[in-house]
């Protein structure tokens, strides 16, 4: 399978290092515990979206920021084993983003401290410019400095291309972002966060939601409904929904990743929104029926031969 056009995508986002550990029990403040293993997986939602658009066969560029230690390298090392164009990715002085994740009992417990991708600022996106120019669409999430992604977004509609921002984490940013937005691609939580409601189980109230969001300046937004598939409005008071796959759940972290990446490498890619939207869905359901977030991705022959 091939997209009818070579796709190419630009992020603009973080690079983290997530640290693993599962332990019997959390500890206390003030105890020790002993663990029971350790494991370092490639994240961040930036990575984990260009190499989930990387693996589908776009051609990526990152824009961000690791540090000067080891993981920085080893980070950096992965993004150019997966074919992205690490050109736009700087070395700062100090450590990598890292999200320290304690796991116990099927809970966990997860800090994130953000280093080197607080570092990344508006002027390494301008000094980045050609990287943007040369893109079909730049894709941005919230897990860098807001006046990064406000800088991102404005040099990519200086140059006309198409835009994604990925509300994630759930967080609050100016209304003024919305219109520069070609698609806003909130999950449920992100999206009840940016309305101010509790929660948005209702179809009544999903539709709400996007309606307060379509009057505050988003022109199209997908909601992801995790096994439910996806939703997409055009701000024209309906919403197509896009039913999930029916799947066997071995991981779903990085799921939301996924769905990025593929609807950033098909939209790219020459399909029509519907049809990169639905290529979107099949490729995150198919990275939940495998262990890890970026181990998961599809490859774009895995997503054509794959039947739900
Ligand atoms: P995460 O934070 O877990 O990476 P998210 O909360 O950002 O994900 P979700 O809406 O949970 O985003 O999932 C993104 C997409 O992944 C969904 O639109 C759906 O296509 C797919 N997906 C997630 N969970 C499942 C599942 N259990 N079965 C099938 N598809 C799933």
């Amino acid at each position: 399978m091939k997209w009818p056009n070579r796709p190419v995508v630009a992020v603009v986002g973080s690079i983290n290092m997530d640290i693993v550990v599962e332990s019997s029990s959390f500890p206390q403040p003030g105890e020790t515990v002993m663990g029971r293993s350790i494991a370092y997986f490639a994240g961040g939602k930036g990575a984990n979206q260009a190499v989930a658009a990387a693996r589908l066969g776009a051609d990526v560029r990152m824009i961000g920021a690791i540090g000067s230690d080891n993981f920085g390298s080893e980070l950096l090392a992965g993004l150019k084993a997966e074919g992205i164009d690490t050109r736009g990715v700087k070395v700062t002085e100090g450590a990598s983003g890292i999200a320290s994740i304690l796991v116990s009992g099927g809970e966990n417990e997860i800090v994130v401290v953000p280093g080197a991708n607080g570092e990344l600022r508006p002027e390494d996106v301008a000094a980045n410019a050609s990287l943007i120019e040369e893109a079909d669409i730049v894709l941005v999430q919230l897990e860098v400095p807001q006046d990064t992604v406000e800088a991102a977004l404005k040099l990519a509609k200086t140059y006309g291309k198409k835009t994604v921002l990925n509300p994630a984490p759930a967080g609050r940013f100016p209304d003024e972002w919305l219109p520069l937005a070609d698609i806003v691609t909130p999950n449920e939580t992100e999206l009840a966060a940016l309305v101010g409601e509790e929660r948005l189980d209702d179809p009544l109230v999903l539709q709400e939601a996007t309606n307060k969001l379509h009057m505050r300046g988003a022109s199209r937004i997908i909601v992801t409904l995790g096994a439910n598939g996806a939703a997409l409005s055009l701000g024209d008071g309906e919403i197509a929904r896009v039913p999930g796959h029916r799947v066997t759940v071995v991981d779903t972290t990085g799921a939301g990743d996924t769905f990025h990446g593929a609807l950033a490498a098909a939209w790219a890619g020459g399909l029509e929104l519907p049809e990169a939207l639905a290529a979107a869905v099949k490729a995150s359901a198919l990275s939940v029926t495998k262990e890890g977030a970026q181990t998961g991705m599809p490859t774009l022959e895995e997503l054509s031969s794959w039947m739900s």
